[in-house]
């Protein structure tokens, strides 16, 4: 009998982690082996060696903290009996989408990764946890995602679909279904023992980012500190007293960088236009769309405060990329000092 692949998994906290109280509210409580003993199937499809990075709620989770368990997973053995053939990594449902992206634009693409949490917690009927753990495990030893791994990076596992961190999505606050990628839909389906292959995740973002940071970037990344990027959102009759603070302070408040999610294709009122070329003289502006989802626009709309207008005073587009994600890989290309045509580059393959 052939020995069980191995994975590596590293437990960071989450609802799928906590343990009821006297008053019955849950708390952070399980590490990795409890979660483990949580789900004994596991032992018929891989040997799986547990560690406890962090008990934390996933609010409390940092870009530090994600580029840590970055560094220790390039540091796990490629060859021999200890190599891993992959890694499952579990956390809080609520920034599941920014962490596991903060990790698809580090790594190198060459091992599997899959990140899960659970929505329901493990005191309830039809908990989700166990059942996203041995379904990570599954992905991550299975030899599609192996075989595919440099075309498809880290993945997010959860209600036995693979999805990709550049377009998943938590969209409700409760329910177990919580995570879809809208403008793509999942990368595979699991079903049986199986993991059924559904599309490959266009990754030419990814391209560019690693053409920005170079190879192995977590350790020059962590090295170099945060450089905080603030996300702003336009709104009806939005006045912009929050511009005018950033302007005002000689740090701008201690932010490196200004994310706006823009109204549909990335419009803003047309009273900030000049406050936000003047700030983008001093930091970069970046605009998303408060949408959350599609390409924003280049060529439909003039005027003030129209995307024509935005680009054309120096503004930087994010492509398709979620506002919340777009402020995640600007404070990365800040730490990694890359300037602002690279920004602009990077952005620019974002689609
Ligand atoms: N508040 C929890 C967290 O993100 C929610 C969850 O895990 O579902 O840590």
């Amino acid at each position: 009998m052939s020995a069980k692949p191995l994975v590596q998994y590293f437990a960071l906290g989450g609802t799928i982690a906590t343990t009821p109280t006297e008053s019955g509210a849950m708390k952070m409580g399980l590490g990795a082996d409890d979660l483990l003993r949580m789900v004994p199937a596991l032992a018929s499809v891989a040997e799986v060696r547990g560690e406890t990075v962090a008990k934390l709620g996933s609010s409390n989770l940092t870009i530090d903290v994600m580029l840590g368990l970055a560094q220790r997973i390039e540091g796990l053995p490629r060859t021999g009996a200890d190599a891993p053939v992959g890694v499952v990594i579990s956390q809080g449902t609520d920034t599941l989408e920014e962490t596991s992206f903060v990790l698809d634009c580090v790594l190198d693409a060459t091992l599997p990764v899959a990140l899960t949490a659970a929505m329901r917690n493990p005191s309830l009927t039809s908990a989700d946890g166990a059942g996203n753990l041995l379904a990570s495990v599954r992905s991550v030893a299975s030899p599609w995602l192996r075989a595919h791994v440099r075309d498809i990076g880290v993945v997010v596992t959860f209600l036995d679909h693979v999805l990709a961190p550049f377009d998943v999505a938590k969209t409700e606050t409760s329910r177990i279904d919580t995570f879809r990628s809208p403008a793509t839909g999942p990368l595979a389906t699991l079903i049986e023992d199986r993991v059924v292959p559904l599309s490959l995740p266009v990754r030419d973002w990814k391209r560019a980012v690693d053409a920005a940071l170079g190879p192995h970037p977590a350790t020059r990344l962590l090295a170099a500190g945060r450089k905080p990027v603030a996300l702003l959102c336009s709104t009806l009759d939005e006045p912009g007293h929050m511009i005018d603070a950033l302007l005002a302070h000689p740090k701008h408040l201690g932010y490196a960088g200004v994310v706006v999610a823009g109204t549909g294709g990335g419009h803003v009122p047309d009273g900030h236009v000049e406050r936000l070329t003047a700030l983008n003289r001093s930091i970069p502006v970046v605009i998303a769309s408060r949408t959350g989802g599609g390409p924003l626009l280049a060529s439909t709309y003039d005027g003030a405060g129209s995307e024509i207008n935005l680009r054309r005073v120096g503004l930087i587009f994010a492509g398709r990329l979620h506002a919340l994600k777009t402020r995640l890989l600007l404070e990365l290309l800040l730490r990694g000092g890359v300037d602002r045509a690279g920004i602009a580059r990077v952005f620019a393959a974002c689609g």
